[in-house]
């Protein structure tokens, strides 16, 4: 019965055949009354997992989302589909918002997206009690973790509505699946023996590719070329300014590139938004404020001109490739800029040092990936909790296997050093032990007198750096313990430390080792500047006014 209903909702309502993913089981557990946790790869289709029990059931269903954004295309998407929703939250005026409560006491309201702030607050608090909420949907839930990408500092307080709504069931959904994040959100949300469901995060039709960077317009004009010359992708930049200058730079190359970032005007990006959605062989260059609300299904590229700050990050936007299940490639060049810049803004927030901490594991992990000498997709699989086949065959890595250098010796070192201090350290104690660094913890713990002491002064920091990240991205090493970051050998190190193993790594370039470290250095004095030179004017080049204009024009778009 409840079977039949749920498969004619998915059909008559939505217009799709089949459950995807774990869709079917997460709605089930909903509606067996359990708090659940879903997670599932951007683009998987978590909406649905919601939406359809709030058809199901009698009542309303809360959706809380961090993005305004996301709200409005959520609500418009709905109602595309006849389900009556609406949102309440700040960008509202008065009697917008008065229009949309007296709708929700009619009764036609099925599901209303609202901030947390909205829910928390208490101007909506009475109002909330006067309706019958059949459930609480807690959309992008790795907001609430430290761990997560996106820490929102409102979604914390997001546990209060179970003390709320006790008997109304809570649906947590995000694309973010490491083990830390997972724990964390079912705790923050008081969330009562959740079921957990955990849906791949392979991608399948996606190819990656990952390389240095030398000249990046002409090694992006290339790829395109060789790879993509007819089709429509996006590419992320890490700037406004820098969006602007590639755009232009392909504009110039006689490509149709529209730039997108938060410094144009609204009208501006709904302009090339729309274009992006519509238009054929049409490229995006943008900075990240691109990417929720993206519904095309045939974007075949994703390129990456600067490196983004997570693995989760990455992962996101290039998932935005291939919905439709085709090949598509997701492409990156990385250097000695990106981890100059990006531990610079890192050390330069006034975020508390856990978070910078948090922060700087991942960027780690993230010039792990870049440096991995074996398999793209099997690396970011485990990163995810996955186990999977070792080489998929058709990424970079595995095509064209990297230049290696013999490393086993050094992992020996390494392996060592961190046996002989009781795996009870992280990273930096480590790495001062084997480059026989002086500090007061190292006299503390008297590991001066340790035979491993300064067996590694010969190599830089940033290369055992290197050396233990790999080793980390290899699984011979893990993490012990999360708070303190401290690495402990697993079983597979025996196998390098007896020799039965010979390791080999991929060859670093030197530059961008040495550029990390200077990053560090400057911190200080980069700080004062930063501040100062922040939003650069975005004046756009002429020749992509026109191009937007003349395509608008086409479009029958309205244009700015
Ligand atoms: P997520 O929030 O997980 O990133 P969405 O909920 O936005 O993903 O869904 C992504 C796309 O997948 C949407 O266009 C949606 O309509 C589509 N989709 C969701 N479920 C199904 C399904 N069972 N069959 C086909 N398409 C689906
Ligand atoms: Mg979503
Ligand atoms: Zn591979």
């Amino acid at each position: 019965m409840r079977d039949q209903k749920l498969h004619h909702i998915l059909k008559e309502t939505f217009g799709y055949d089949n459950f995807r993913f774990e869709q079917y089981n997460i709605i089930n557990s909903i509606l067996d009354g359990k708090d659940t946790l879903a997670i599932m790869p951007t683009g998987g289709g978590k909406s649905l997992c919601y939406q359809i029990p709030a058809l199901y059931l009698d009542g309303v269903t809360l959706v809380i989302s961090p993005l305004i954004s996301l709200m409005h295309d959520q609500v418009m998407n709905l109602k595309e589909y006849g389900v009556e929703a609406v949102f309440l939250n700040s960008s509202q005026n008065y009697g917008e918002a008065q229009k949309a409560k007296a709708k929700i006491l009619n009764g036609t309201v099925k599901i209303i997206y609202v901030s947390p702030e909205g829910i928390l607050s208490g101007a909506l608090a009475g109002f909330f009690d006067q309706i019958n909420v059949s459930l609480i949907a807690i959309d992008e839930a790795h907001c609430v973790s430290q761990w997560g990408h996106e820490f929102r500092k409102d979604y914390t307080r997001l546990g209060e509505l179970k003390e709320r709504f006790p008997d109304v069931p809570v649906i947590a959904l995000t694309a973010t699946a490491d083990a830390k994040t997972r724990v964390d959100i079912t705790n923050q949300l008081h969330m009562k023996a959740p079921s957990v469901f955990v849906s791949s995060f392979d991608r399948p039709n996606i190819k990656y590719m990952i390389l240095e960077r030398s000249d990046e317009i002409k090694q992006l004009d290339e790829f395109i070329k060789t790879h993509h010359p007819d089709d429509t992708g996006i590419v992320y930049c890490l700037s406004r300014d820098k969006v602007e200058r590639v755009a232009t730079a392909l504009n110039k190359l006689g490509y149709k590139a529209v730039p997108y970032h938060a410094g144009l005007s609204q009208n501006e990006r709904a302009l090339n938004q729309e274009l992006f959605n519509i238009e054929e062989k049409i490229i995006v260059v943008a900075t990240i404020a691109f990417g929720m609300g993206i519904d095309r299904p045939d974007v075949r590229f994703v390129a990456h001109l600067d490196l983004p700050k997570s693995i989760e990050s990455y992962y996101q936007e290039t998932g935005r490739a291939g919905r439709d299940g085709k090949a598509s490639t997701a492409w990156m060049i990385y250097g000695l800029q990106d981890i100059v810049k990006l531990s610079q803004m890192l050390e330069t927030t006034d975020a508390d040092e856990n978070y910078k901490k948090v922060a700087r594991f991942k960027l780690d992990c993230m010039l792990a990936l870049c440096e991995a000498a074996a398999c793209r997709r099997s690396y970011l699989l485990r990163y995810f909790g996955e186990i999977g086949a070792e080489t998929c065959g058709y990424c970079d890595s595995c095509i064209e296997p990297p230049t290696l250098w013999d490393a086993t010796v050094d992992a020996q070192k390494m392996l060592s050093t961190i046996y002989r201090t009781n795996q009870s350290f992280g990273a930096g104690h480590i790495i001062d032990v084997i480059r026989g660094s002086k500090n007061q913890k190292i006299n503390d713990r008297n590991h001066h007198a340790l035979s491993v002491y300064g067996i590694g002064k010969d190599q830089p920091k940033e290369h055992w750096n290197s050396v233990l990240r790999q080793l980390l991205n290899l699984n011979y090493i893990h993490i012990k313990n999360w708070e303190y970051r401290s690495l402990a050998l697993t079983s597979k190190a025996q196998e390098i430390l007896t020799g039965k193993i010979k390791l080999e790594l991929r060859k670093q370039d030197e530059s961008v080792a040495r550029a990390k470290t200077a990053a560090k250095q400057d911190k200080k004095r980069v700080a004062s500047k930063t501040t100062g030179a922040a939003h650069g004017q975005n004046e756009l080049f002429d020749a992509l006014k026109d191009l937007r204009n003349r395509l608008a024009k086409e479009k029958n778009l309205p244009s700015y």
